[in-house]
């Protein structure tokens, strides 16, 4: 029997969407490397879901029991940057709250679209962003992003993500070669909600 993708999956009081295993960074604290996803759901994709597909699965979820929405999984959300705004709007329209957990590189992906905005116009309420270290060098040898110049653009978008209404989140793992301290420094810069989450794999 084919195994069903887990595209929709909850914790926590939340929903989670995984809407692609895709990702514009190679971090070395991925989950991908030691597990096959989280809260004993797999989220390797076979096939990325069609966005009717997740609306669909959507629809037939009782969505007034949990708390938020997130987009997150094991990918990053952005690189269906259309995708997460027709769900957002989607999900808006009935009464929900939608967080974007993100890596921040909507600028190297969409440099002609103004990212922050259209997020906020579909009605996301929080953007979560990997702020992951406290420089770039630390960034890029932990992230180990596929562009040049990726941290200085995710504090970009952070800045304007900030500028948009919509709730910012810094987070980083909790690993010995972060400066948390500095990281919490940059946070409080960006005025945004800071969060260290634990690592489950092998330093
Ligand atoms: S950004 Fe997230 S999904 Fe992408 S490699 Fe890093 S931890 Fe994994």
């Amino acid at each position: 029997m084919d195994k069903k993708d887990t595209i929709i999956y909850e914790a926590h009081g939340n929903l989670y969407l995984n809407i692609t295993n895709r990702c514009t960074s190679e971090c070395v604290f991925c989950i991908k490397r030691y597990s096959d996803g989280v809260y004993g759901y797999n989220l390797r994709l076979v096939k990325e879901p069609a966005l009717s597909d997740i609306i669909k699965e959507l629809s037939n979820i009782e969505l007034q029991k949990y708390n938020e929405v997130v987009f997150t999984g094991l990918g990053e959300p952005l690189v269906r940057l259309d995708d997460v705004l027709e769900i957002t709007r989607w999900l808006s329209a009935r009464g929900m709250i939608v967080r974007l957990d993100t890596i921040g590189h909507a600028k190297l992906l969409y440099p002609e679209r103004k990212v922050a905005e259209e997020l906020a116009d579909a009605g996301m309420k929080i953007v979560s962003v990997s702020l992951n270290a406290h420089d770039e060098e630390t960034y890029n040898r932990l992230c180990v992003p596929k562009s040049k110049n990726s941290y200085s653009k995710m504090l970009e978008f952070a800045r304007e993500i900030s500028k948009s209404g919509i709730e910012l989140r810094f987070t980083v793992v909790n690993l010995p070669a972060v400066n948390i301290p500095e990281c919490r420094e940059i946070a409080k810069e960006y005025c945004a909600d800071f969060k260290v989450r634990g690592y489950g794999g092998q330093i």
